[in-house]
């Protein structure tokens, strides 16, 4: 057996990447040095995995912004727009397409498959003349055998991938442009077999899908051809993310290896494996450890897949590899003192899942035996972890288990709740409000920090929050919004804030992973036992109440929410996870209420993202993700109001399940999806309170009254005026406050203009 890398982090231990990259951006680094810095941090990189002992180690993984964004620009897949000469792609052109100039606007982006890291989405238009503008994989192969004398196996996004992730051509010109890109690929690879490279990794990762016939076509036919020319160069064709279903056709594919995930197959790979063998000529990258989770593996249970495995592969023909490139976790523990030594000694992130890799292999090659003190070291850290109190609270797995066997309902039905509510709030129709935040100055942000530091007490630190507090229910009741908000000037992050108050979180000080381009997020880890310990939001929303006549929403994030944007524990389901979640919030929830909170938005933007990659999961997912948020909010009397927030606009395929979440008051991003969230309406009745955003907070624009108004009116063709709210898109956070005053000015008055007419 030979161990495998799929890909490496890009950011550096101490995101230096993302560093020397901004520093290019703001013009403090001229470009030579950006090609230097970058240059030791890859190099550092193979390195490492060299030093290691990884045998195949990846190239050309590495990436100024993007691999998809990459792979477009290697094709000349450059949109018009950024005028262009056709030959090189330049950085000021590379960077134009990820982040938009003074003459064009960026390319769009959008997530990888189920991960929260986001790439740049192709643009594939009949005017581009695709040609291959530099051969990467080949370039780093180059530099990979003469700086460090890495015999690397090039990475290559794949042509089937390449094509389902572009935009802007039609589904029946997928054929015409798999013919017209082939060549291109089959130049690469041309040249690659010419120079020498033994192994090339084609990621496949659009194979995880439900294909239909023509696509598994499409897929045979770009493999037949590209394995028609070569000779010595050996491809594998890798898959991760899920299992594939279309097993049997994937595995004859005429290449030399094909990659498989072991981890997020839920078992279906290994089946396939087992019932329907694997080609006797063909290597397997076995995807054994997990990519994407951060927790050490259990090596005696992956040493026994690894010996499953051997049943139907000869142990010469497997890899041992990740599930997935190490892209999406932290680059390595070392550098963490804070963390409690428990936990951090069950972690594995980058450079620790390389070390099990290698340690798996030796194992599977050598036998247990040969390296039992390696194995038992990893075994102890995940071990005590498991052992520990933190993960073992009998009061709170017994509390969620009841809790979930209940019905989770509220007592009266909506059309009940909405006149009780109405009675209680006498609101006006179409009742204004925002979603939660207000901008977050660096006034705000420099106040943390000083906190955060120990300059300020906390005294002084809350003195100020109410400060904050006192102007914004100033501003909102002179602009004569219905419905107020405390503005969540005391959050950095709606996840962290929640989590640094709960149990069995914790965070991490490095723990960094990219989110898109330079941009990188430090997910909190969930390791333990989640538990309400006290009130999180009742002190800051009672003040808030306190200073007005006008109703304050309470505010929190919600379980589905919170769960999809950390790092999980692996020992539980996430539904079970996201249970726990829901019952600590829901003690916030009913303490808000007990204070006199009349109305709670509990806010849900990352429901949507967390959806499984195969449609045939997600009414499982949506199941309990939406049990989830019921667990949380329907303890409430009727006449208390549960608001949502979601930020997304593709709501058409799991309306249902946003109904069936039963808030009384649901507000949604809509001013980005040109009216298609408002035509979903057409088909499918809303019986409840709902905002569609009248305003898109990601620009500064300050939009105008009749803008807004004509939203209105849009969306009131499908919808009651009296279940309609008004309200921006998202929070405002992101903003400035003279732009944010000047356009809810206007977001009232077009609200009185239409009060008049409805
Ligand atoms: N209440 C949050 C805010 O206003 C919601 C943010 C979000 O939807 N991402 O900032
Ligand atoms: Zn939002």
């Amino acid at each position: 057996m030979k161990s495998s890398n799929l890909g490496y982090p890009r950011i550096g231990q101490n995101r230096e990447w993302k560093k020397v990259i901004e520093a290019y951006w703001a013009g403090k680094l001229e470009e030579q040095e950006l090609h230097s810095e970058l240059e030791s941090i890859r190099l550092g990189n193979l390195k490492l995995q060299q030093e290691q002992g990884i045998d195949l180690i990846p190239v050309n993984d590495f990436t100024y912004y993007d691999h998809v964004l990459d792979t477009a620009v290697m094709f000349g897949l450059v949109p018009q727009r950024f005028a262009w000469d056709g030959r090189h792609v330049d950085l000021a052109t590379y960077y134009a397409i990820a982040r938009g100039n003074k003459e064009a606007t960026a390319s769009e982006m959008t997530k990888w498959f189920n991960t929260n890291y986001h790439y740049i989405v192709p643009e594939i238009t009949a005017d581009l003349q695709p040609v291959l503008t530099v051969n990467r994989p080949l370039e780093a192969y180059r530099e990979a055998k003469t700086k460090l004398g890495i015999e690397g196996k090039p990475v290559l996004l794949g042509l089937f991938t390449l094509l389902k992730l572009s935009k802007g051509y039609e589904a029946e010109q997928f054929s015409a442009w798999v013919d017209r890109l082939l060549p291109l690929y089959g130049q690469v690879l041309a040249e690659l077999e010419q120079e020498g490279v033994q192994w090339v990794q084609i990621d496949e990762p659009a194979l995880v899908a439900t294909l239909t016939s023509e696509e598994l076509a499409e897929v045979q036919h770009i493999y037949g051809s590209l394995s028609k020319q070569l000779s010595g160069l050996k491809v594998l064709v890798q898959t991760y993310f899920e299992a594939v279903d279309h097993y049997k056709e994937i595995v004859a594919l005429p290449v030399q290896g094909i990659g498989l995930d072991f981890v997020h197959d839920r078992g279906q790979n290994l089946r396939s494996v087992l019932e329907q063998g694997f080609p006797s000529d063909k290597v397997l990258g076995a995807g054994v450890i997990d990519g994407r989770g951060i927790w050490k593996s259990d090596l005696a249970a992956k040493l026994e897949l690894l010996d499953t495995l051997k049943q139907k592969v000869a142990a010469e023909r497997l890899l041992v590899q990740p599930s997935s490139s190490l892209l999406h976790v932290p680059v390595t523990t070392a550098q963490e003192q804070k963390l409690d030594p428990v936990l951090k000694d069950a972690l594995a992130f980058a450079n620790e899942k390389i070390t099990e890799l290698v340690l798996l292999t030796q194992a599977g090659n050598k036998g247990a035996a040969a390296v039992s003190a390696g194995l038992a070291a990893a075994d102890r850290g995940r071990k005590a972890l498991q052992q520990s109190p933190a993960r073992n609270k009998t009061a709170v797995r017994q509390r969620t288990a009841e809790a979930v066997a209940q019905p989770a309902e509220r007592t009266a039905d909506v059309e009940t709740r909405r006149k009780v509510q109405q009675d209680k709030f006498q609101l006006p129709l179409l009742p204004t409000t925002t979603i939660g935040s207000f901008p977050q100055t660096p006034e705000v942000r420099s106040a943390r920090l000083k906190w955060r530091k120990g300059e300020w007490s906390p005294q002084r630190y809350e003195t100020f929050i109410k400060e904050q507090i006192q102007d914004w229910i100033r501003i909102q009741e002179e602009l004569g919004l219905d419905v107020l908000v405390h503005g969540e000037f005391e959050r950095t992050d709606m996840v962290e804030f929640f989590g640094e108050k709960l149990e069995g979180f914790a965070f991490t000080s490095l723990g960094w992973v990219q989110s898109y381009g330079s941009r990188c997020v430090k997910p909190p880890i969930i390791y333990g036992d989640i538990e309400f310990t006290a009130p999180m939001t009742v002190a800051e929303t009672v003040y808030a109440q306190s200073l007005t006549q006008a109703p304050v929403k309470g505010m929190l994030t919600g379980p589905v929410t919170i769960l999809n944007w950390s790092f999980v524990r692996d020992d539980l389901s996430r539904e079970e996870v996201a249970y726990q979640i829901a019952l600590a919030l829901r003690e916030e929830v009913e303490a808000l209420e007990a204070a006199g909170i009349g109305m709670i938005q509990v806010d849900e933007p990352a429901l949507r993202e967390g959806l499984p990659l195969k449609r045939e999961q997600w009414p499982h997912y949506l199941e309990w993700a939406v049990k989830a948020f019921k667990l949380s909010t329907t303890t409430v009397k009727d006449e208390t109001q549960i608001h949502t927030h979601m930020c997304y606009s593709e709501f058409n395929d799991i309306i249902e399940a946003i109904s069936a979440l039963d808030a009384d008051v649901i507000s949604i991003e809509t001013s980005r999806s040109h009216g298609e969230l408002i035509e979903s309406f057409e088909k499918y009745t809303y019986d409840k309170g709902i905002g569609l955003g009248v305003y898109d907070i990601h620009s500064p624009r300050v939009p105008p009254v009749e803008e807004m108004t004509s939203m209105i009116d849009r969306a009131l063709r499908v919808l009651k005026p009296s279940q309609f709210w008004i309200n921006p898109d998202c929070g405002l956070k992101t903003r400035k406050d003279e732009e944010t005053v000047l356009a809810l000015r206007n977001m009232v008055e077009a609200t009185r203009l239409s009060r008049e007419k409805y």
